[in-house]
């Protein structure tokens, strides 16, 4: 069976407003409305959390639509194309839409898309190479505005079916209504979130008792139901009480699986703007700066040694943080970006703590015959009790083992600080059998 593998990206403006996966959405009623038929579920595709040139979440979409002929796919092309064209934000200087649509008999596009996919979901991609790979395809690409666009479409295509391990349910709202208030019943959220938990996530922070399912920018986007399964976000989804709804979609998703991080063995390995897991050593007291951020240094084998951060938004995973101390082995999992004036640092999503160290306190000796606390006779005199006149000129200060303040395992942020692709706590317990970072 020949498809049309569509990817969108590059389409929405923090200014202006818009979502390419509202954008994803309507091209799927348009093709649908012209007589095509989707092939697989829509898929939402996120990429490189870092990336400095990303809008917001750094999301593509990817749909697939069964062809007969190339006339299919030109006529595929001219309603995509119109689509981006009418609703992207082009005004946006930022903003530089791109369309990729690929032709195959089976997933052989796909698999030769995935190494594209992999750089932009843990590195940064040159438009160069993802050229290279759109003309190995076959592929057709259409752009507005600067070239980048493509490379997000194109890696969205390449995205292989075992990275899409969620779901997404988004519900937008009628164009009148950007820019507006956005009216979600919150108590009607929560009791969605305590019956489909944890087959959907994220969806309130009880900690915080924050909705995190509707944003605050201006776009289509009226809210987003995660999940692990397609029943758990439509049954959360029948559960909210929301006005105002345009359409819906329900799209598969990369979000939640952890794929962005990278695993390093030192930190000389570490690259501004990617994704890792490393294993090191706390080499300085946790600080706790003025803006409410958490900041330490920790060190690996080799001596090299890198600054970590819980910021401010991560609230009670800095408790976690401030605990640590010099000695303790941690394995993070954090992005690392140039911080100017300030040093590069890893913004942690996850700690592991492997190994505490044992936190000592020096105390003086007790005395012997009345059990009062001695006092230094002075250097090297050894000590004296005040109570009964016992003398020890050989007597020393006494090192005793104190409580650590946090214990071994592992811990990740709030929901609310997660990123699109952190795989939250969820996944690690609840999940079933899956490779554990
Ligand atoms: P939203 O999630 O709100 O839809 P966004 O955060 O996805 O917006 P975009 O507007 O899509 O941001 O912009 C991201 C831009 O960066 C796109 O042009 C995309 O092609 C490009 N891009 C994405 N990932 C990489 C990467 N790893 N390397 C190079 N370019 C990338």
């Amino acid at each position: 069976m020949a498809v049309a593998h569509i990817g969108i990206d590059d389409t929405d403006s923090n200014r202006y407003g818009m979502c390419t996966t509202y954008i994803g959405a309507v091209v799927d009623e348009n093709l649908r409305t012209a007589g095509y038929r989707r092939v697989d579920l829509p898929r939402l595709v996120r990429l490189n959390p870092t990336c400095p040139f990303k809008t917001r979440g750094n999301g593509a979409v990817h749909l697939t639509f069964k062809i007969h002929d190339g006339h299919d796919l030109f006529r595929i092309l001219e309603i995509v194309e119109g689509t981006v064209e009418e609703l992207a934000e082009v005004r946006d200087e930022s903003t530089n839409p791109g369309v990729v649509v690929v032709t195959d008999d089976d997933s052989t596009a796909v698999d030769e898309l995935t190494p594209l996919y992999v750089k932009a979901l843990r590195g940064i991609v040159e438009i160069d190479d993802a050229l290279a790979s759109l003309e190995e395809t076959g592929g057709i690409a259409s752009w507005f505005k600067n070239i980048r666009g493509v490379i997000g479409a194109l890696a969205a295509i390449g995205a292989p079916d075992e990275d899409m391990v969620t779901y997404e349910l988004l519900a937008y709202r009628s164009t009148t209504m950007h820019g507006r208030k956005r009216s979600v019943d919150v108590r009607s959220v929560q009791i969605a979130d305590l019956e489909t938990w944890p087959w959907t996530y994220d969806n309130y922070d009880w900690y915080d008792m924050e909705m995190l399912i509707a944003p605050h920018t201006p776009c289509p986007v009226l809210l987003g139901i995660r999940g692990m399964t397609e029943r758990a976000v439509v049954e959360a989804y029948s559960r909210m009480i929301i006005h105002g709804v345009e359409r819906t979609m329900l799209y598969r998703t990369n979000q939640g699986s952890g794929l962005h991080a990278l695993h390093i063995n030192n930190l000389s390995e570490l690259k501004p703007y990617t994704t890792v897991i490393v294993d090191a050593t706390v080499s300085s007291e946790p600080k706790l700066s003025s803006g409410g951020h958490v900041y330490a240094w920790i060190r690996d084998l080799n001596g090299d040694e890198v600054r970590v951060a819980a910021y401010e938004p991560t609230k009670h995973f800095r408790k976690i943080i401030l605990a640590l101390r010099p000695g303790d082995r941690v394995r993070v999992l954090g992005s690392y970006k140039p911080h100017p004036p300030q040093p590069p640092t890893l913004n942690l999503e996850l700690v592991e703590i492997l190994e505490l160290a044992p936190k000592e306190r020096s105390v003086a000796p007790k005395c012997p015959v009345c059990g009062s606390t001695m006092k230094s006779a002075g250097k090297s005199r050894g000590y004296r009790c005040k109570k009964c006149g016992y003398y020890d000129p050989n007597a020393k200060l006494i090192n005793v083992k104190e409580p650590r303040e946090v214990i071994k395992g592992l811990y990740v942020t709030p929901p609310r600080a997660h990123r699109h692709l952190t795989k939250p706590m969820e996944g690690f317990t609840f999940w079933g059998p899956r490779e554990r970072y």
